[in-house]
This record gives structure tokens, C-alpha cells and sequence, in this order.
């Protein structure tokens, strides 16, 4: 007898304060998994490098550390989930931020998990600002425990390393509060439906393994073996 088994994609949102280390778990995840990744702020910062109207309207919000309207960045993230075949997973990195996307989100897509990286506000003050951004990329380095090869510059392309606009000290704290008064109430929201998975830690290199571990539960073999 023959078993044919039939891989179902996997949906994942993996959330945590700014400068929780968000993006570099999420490449070590679409390293290590066969998943799609969606950040919101890369496609915002596309958005305001193409100086489309979306962009445009963002930038503002985005450069005095608040969110950007629900209605623009629901739009633009849905619309880019839907071009995703359904057998792909995905992993979402930045949406949904507040309660009103989460339910605009579950109007139209089922999730199966959500992972929550539970890193103290000061380990993150620390972080943001020693941190270099790749803009095109989104690859993220950080003076203190991940530099690039040659400082200043992309390990990859060769390009230069900029400072973020909103990773300036008086930034970053306005961010910190908007998260633990617009997105910290997502973390009940997820947990009264059983979906929330938090793993704490200071460093991205202690709170990985444990990330592995759970997406290897659900994903054996980086869900690559799809029949
Ligand atoms: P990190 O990715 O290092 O955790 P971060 O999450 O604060 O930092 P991004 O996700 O890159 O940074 O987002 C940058 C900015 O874009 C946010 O501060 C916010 O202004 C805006 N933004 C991103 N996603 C959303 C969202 N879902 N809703 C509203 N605004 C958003
Ligand atoms: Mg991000």
C-alpha cells in the first residue's frame, strides 16, 4: 500500500516589540523552512522608495515612530498574501499590529500559528540603536553581536549600510510605546485562541533553537517534501 502524504501550507505571523530581532529570525526561518516571508515594513519602505501614493502617505507616520493607517497597510499586505499559491507557506513579520488588522486578517486567512519573541524593552534600547539596515534587502546587522564583514557595508552586495530614520533614540522609545499600547493586546487576542507560542531571551542566538524546535514539530524536514 502506498501513503501519499499531502503536505498542507503552513500560515505563521511571528511578532515581538521593534528590534525584538524579528527580521533575522525570520531569515533564519525561510533559511531553514520552505516558507514565503511577508514584512510589512520592508513593503512599506518599498512603497515610500517607489514614492507611490502609499508610500508617500506612509512616510510620514512611519518617520515620527507610529503606526501607518490600518487601512493602507491591511490593503497592501492582503493584496500581496493573495498573489501567494495557496500550497506555499508564509510567514508574516510586522502585520497584523493592532487588533482591527488581526480581524481584517482573519476575514480572509487561517492561521495556524503565532510565534511572539519576548525580549526586554531595554535589551532593545540597546540594540536599535547600534543597528545598520541593507534598504533593498531589508538584511539587518548590529554593531554589537552581529557586524557585517566590513563595516558599513552589505555582506552580500557590497552596498553601504544606512541608520534608519526611526531607529534615532526619541524614535525608538515612541515605538516601544506604540507596541505595548497598540500591539501588545494582539498577544491575548492570539492567546485566547491558541495560537500564541512566546519564547523569551536577550539574545536572537537563545531564542532561535527554540523557534526551531517548534517549526520542526509542525514542518519536519523544512516541509521541502511536499508530494
Ligand atoms: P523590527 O523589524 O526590527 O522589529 P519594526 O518592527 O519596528 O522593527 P518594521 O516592521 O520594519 O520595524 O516597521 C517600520 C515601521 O513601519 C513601523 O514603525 C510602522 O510605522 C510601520 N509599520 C510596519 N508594519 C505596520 C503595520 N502592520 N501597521 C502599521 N504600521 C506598520
Ligand atoms: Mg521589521
Amino acid at each position: 500500500m502506498r501513503l501519499t502524504l499531502l503536505r498542507r501550507a503552513v500560515h505563521a505571523i511571528i511578532m515581538g516589540p521593534p528590534g525584538s530581532g524579528k527580521g533575522t529570525v525570520s531569515s533564519r526561518i525561510i533559511r531553514d523552512f520552505d516558507m514565503q516571508h511577508l514584512s510589512s515594513g520592508d513593503l512599506l519602505r518599498a512603497e515610500i522608495a517607489e514614492e507611490s501614493t502609499h508610500g508617500v502617505r506612509a512616510k510620514q507616520y512611519i518617520e515620527e515612530g507610529k503606526l501607518v493607517p490600518d487601512a493602507l497597510v491591511v490593503e497592501l499586505v492582503l493584496s500581496q498574501i493573495q498573489k501567494i499559491s495557496t500550497n506555499t507557506s508564509w510567514l508574516l513579520d510586522g502585520f497584523p499590529r493592532t487588533i482591527e488588522q488581526a480581524k481584517e486578517l482573519s476575514k480572509k486567512e487561517k492561521l495556524d500559528c503565532v510565534i511572539n519573541l519576548d525580549v526586554p524593552f531595554n535589551t532593545i534600547r540597546e540594540r536599535l540603536s547600534g543597528r545598520w539596515t541593507h534598504l533593498s534587502s531589508g538584511r539587518v546587522y548590529n554593531d554589537g553581536f552581529n557586524p557585517p564583514k566590513v563595516p558599513g557595508v552589505d555582506d552580500i552586495t557590497g552596498e553601504p549600510l544606512v541608520q534608519r530614520n526611526d531607529d534615532k533614540p526619541e524614535t525608538v522609545q515612541k515605538r516601544l510605546e506604540t507596541y505595548q499600547l497598540q500591539t501588545a493586546p494582539l498577544l491575548d487576542f492570539y492567546g485566547e485562541k491558541g495560537l500564541l507560542h512566546s519564547y523569551s531571551g536577550t539574545k536572537t542566538d537563545e531564542i532561535w533553537p527554540k523557534v526551531k524546535e517548534f517549526l520542526n514539530s509542525i514542518m519536519p524536514q523544512g516541509n521541502r517534501s511536499r508530494l
